[in-house]
C-alpha cells in the first residue's frame, strides 16, 4: 500500500535481502552443474553430495560432513546420533529460531533455556552451570547472527559434566572462534543451508560436521531410512537425504562464502561508523571472536515504532526473534524447564534487523542509515 502512494522519482525499496544480486555472478556455473544433474538423472545423494560434504569437511577443519535436508534435520540427526530421548535434558536459548529446539522436541527430550547475554544476545555461558540437572545430557549453543557463543568455558562446563556439545551453526557459516573453525568445537556442528543463510542453497538443504568416526556414520544412516545396506533396517530411520542439485548449488558457492562474509563485516563496519550517535543499541564488535553478520541487529525500546517510520521510508527490516521460544503456544504442549529469562524477553522486544547482504550497494546502505537517522530524529530524544 506504501508502495503505491509514492511518487515516481522516490527511490527503489531497500530490500532485507537481495538473493539475485549475490547470485548474478555465478548463475552460470550453477546452471551448468544442474544441467550436468539433469542429464544424468542423478536427483538424490550421489557423486555431487559426496564431493560438496568432502570439501565442507575441509572448510570446516573436521574429518567428516554429513549432507542432509535442513539445518532442522541437521540437529535432530544430531542428537538422535547421541542416542538423546524421553527423559533427558538438553541445555539450550529461548532466543533463537524455533528449529534450534525442534531437533529437541523431536527426540522426545526436554529442552532447559538459559537466558542471553544482554551484550551479544548469545547463551550466557556464565548461567549455565546452574541449568545443569543429573538429567542433563547435551548443550546446543546458538551462533546467532554470525556471531560466536563463548566456546572455550562452555566446552570446559560440559567436559566437566560429560555432556555431548551440538553447535547450532545454521547463521554462521565460515566463522572462526580463537582461530578455530565454527561447527568443529564441540562434537557437533549443525548447518542450515536455507536460500537466505551465509551459505545458501536453491531449496531446502543442511549438513551436520563431526571428526567422530562412529557419529558420521551413525547419521549417515540415520538420514537414509536407518539402513546401514539397502533394504536393512537396523534402526528407526528418517528420510533426510540431499538433493544432488543442492549439493550442486553449494559446492559452487562455497569458493564465495569467504568474500561474501568480509563484505559482510565492511558492510557492518560502515553501519557501526554512520550509526554511532543515532541512540541505538549496535552490535558489539568483539575481540573476541570475529562476527560473520548474518544479520546485524539493533536494539531500541521503541523498536515497533522505529521499525514503521523505516517502512514508511521504503526500508525493509526484519525481526529475529519477536517471540521466545519458551513463551510459544506449542511449547505449552511439553514439558520444558525455563527459569527467569529477563534478557531473553526484552531482546524480543527490542530487536531489529537491517537490510545486510553481500552485493548491497553503498548507496542503498546510505539510505538505510539516512532513514533511520532521520526515524530517531522524528521520535525525539
Ligand atoms: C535457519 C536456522 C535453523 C533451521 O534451519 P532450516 O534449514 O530452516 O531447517 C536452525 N537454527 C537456526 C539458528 C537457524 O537460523
Amino acid at each position: 500500500m506504501l508502495a503505491m502512494q509514492r511518487k515516481d522519482q522516490d527511490p527503489a525499496p531497500v530490500p532485507f535481502m537481495d538473493l539475485a544480486a549475490v547470485h548474478a555472478p555465478l548463475q552460470e556455473r550453477i546452471e551448468e552443474r544442474i544441467r550436468g544433474i539433469a542429464s544424468l538423472s542423478s536427483f538424490v545423494m550421489g557423486p555431487d553430495v559426496e564431493r560438496f560434504e568432502a570439501r565442507f569437511a575441509e572448510y570446516c577443519g573436521v574429518e567428516f560432513a554429513v549432507g542432509c535436508n535442513s539445518g532442522t534435520s541437521a540437529i535432530h540427526m544430531a542428537l538422535s546420533a547421541l542416542d538423546i530421548g524421553p527423559g533427558d535434558e538438553v541445555i539450550t536459548v529461548s532466543h533463537t529460531f524455533v528449529g534450534t529446539v525442534w531437533g529437541v522436541l523431536y527426540c522426545g527430550a526436554t529442552p532447559v533455556f538459559v537466558d542471553v547475554d544482554a551484550a551479544t544476545m548469545t547463551m550466557d555461558v556464565t548461567q549455565l552451570e546452574e541449568r545443569i540437572s543429573a538429567r542433563t545430557r547435551a548443550i546446543v549453543p546458538v551462533h546467532l547472527y554470525g556471531q560466536a557463543v563463548d566456546m572455550d568455558p562452555l566446552m570446559s562446563i560440559a567436559r566437566k559434566h560429560g555432556l555431548a556439545v551440538v553447535e547450532d551453526a545454521a547463521q554462521a557459516h565460515g566463522l572462526r572462534y580463537k582461530g578455530r573453525p565454527i561447527g568443529s568445537i564441540g562434537d557437533i556442528g549443525c548447518f542450515s543451508f536455507y536460500p537466505g543463510k551465509n551459505l545458501g542453497a536453491w531449496g531446502e538443504a543442511g549438513a551436520t560436521v563431526t571428526s567422530d568416526r562412529d557419529l558420521a556414520a551413525r547419521m549417515r544412516r540415520l538420514r537414509d531410512h536407518g539402513q546401514p545396506q539397502r533394504y536393512h533396517h537396523d534402526e528407526l530411520g528418517f528420510n533426510y537425504r540431499m538433493d544432488s542439485i543442492q549439493a550442486a548449488v553449494l559446492d559452487v558457492k562455497l569458493d564465495y562464502l569467504d568474500d561474501w562474509n568480509r563484505q559482510r563485516q565492511v558492510l557492518a563496519d560502515r553501519y557501526r561508523q554512520r550509526l554511532g550517535g543515532a541512540g541505538v543499541g549496535l552490535p558489539e564488535s568483539s575481540t573476541r571472536a570475529e562476527h560473520v553478520y548474518h544479520l546485524f541487529v539493533i536494539r531500541h525500546a521503541l523498536r515497533d515504532r522505529i521499525r514503521q517510520e523505516l517502512d514508511q521510508r521504503a526500508i525493509q527490516t526484519g525481526l529475529h526473534y519477536p517471540v521466545p521460544v519458551h513463551r510459544q503456544k506449542v511449547l505449552t504442549r511439553y514439558d520444558c524447564r525455563t527459569g527467569l529469562l529477563s534478557n531473553t524477553d526484552s531482546v524480543a522486544r527490542e530487536c531489529l534487523s537491517l537490510p545486510l547482504y553481500p552485493g548491497m550497494t553503498v548507496e542503498c546502505q546510505e539510505r538505510v542509515c539516512e532513514s533511520l537517522l532521520a526515524a530517531m530524529d522524528h521520535l525525539g530524544p
